[in-house]
């Protein structure tokens, strides 16, 4: 799947989550911001071993930095793309918001981190969807997919991927705030200070 649609399906499932299990201590606006751009940036994470991932590909020395790590991780949808990954990247990114916490008082690293690991986990079930699959049980080198046969799965940048996927994406998620717009007003009134 693309970026675009990595980030639309972080998006819904912080949507879905912060709407069925509204938060239940009062967060500030800069946690509430900072979460969802910690839940972009989840979102596409994954894709750090892929050499032509945007991230690598905005930066200038970018190509040979990606090639070099996509070496490391062993090659696009390995380590990253599994379980062991969701391990790695959670008690990594864990490490660093420690880390900033003393500069940064006004903000609740654990909702960050939530947000983060629901993008993570987002791209994950995402990319089960498409052809290649994905190997969540790594080191067993098997990559499962949904449905099992491959000829019904996305293709990533398809036809499918962006005029059916990434808008039903977007649908869902009017429909889904519009339904609960009253446990979002909730949350907005009571919930952030
Ligand atoms: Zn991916």
């Amino acid at each position: 799947m693309t970026g675009r649609t990595h980030d639309m399906a972080a998006f819904t499932a912080l949507s879905i989550t912060v709407l069925l299990y509204p938060p239940t201590e009062q967060i500030t606006l800069a946690t509430g911001l900072v979460a969802v751009v910690a839940n972009m940036i989840g979102g596409v994470a994954p894709d750090i071993d892929q050499p032509t991932a945007p991230l690598w590909r905005n930066l200038p020395i970018g190509g040979m930095v990606g090639r070099t790590i996509t070496r490391l991780l062993g090659g696009h949808r390995f380590l990253s793309h599994s379980i062991l990954g969701i391990a790695v990247f959670g008690y990594g990114f864990d490490f660093i918001l420690n880390l900033l916490q003393p500069s940064f008082p006004a903000l609740n690293m654990h909702i960050i981190w939530l947000a983060f690991m629901i993008g993570f986990i987002s791209h994950l079930i995402m990319d089960t969807f498409t052809k290649e699959g994905v190997p969540w049980l790594l080191p067993i080198p098997v990559k499962f997919g949904i449905p099992p046969l491959k000829v019904f799965r996305v293709s990533t940048g398809s036809f499918v991927e962006k005029f059916i996927v990434f808008p039903a994406l977007l649908i869902f998620n009017g429909y889904f705030y519009f339904i609960h717009y009253p446990e979002l007003l909730e949350i907005v009134k009571y919930h952030i200070k």
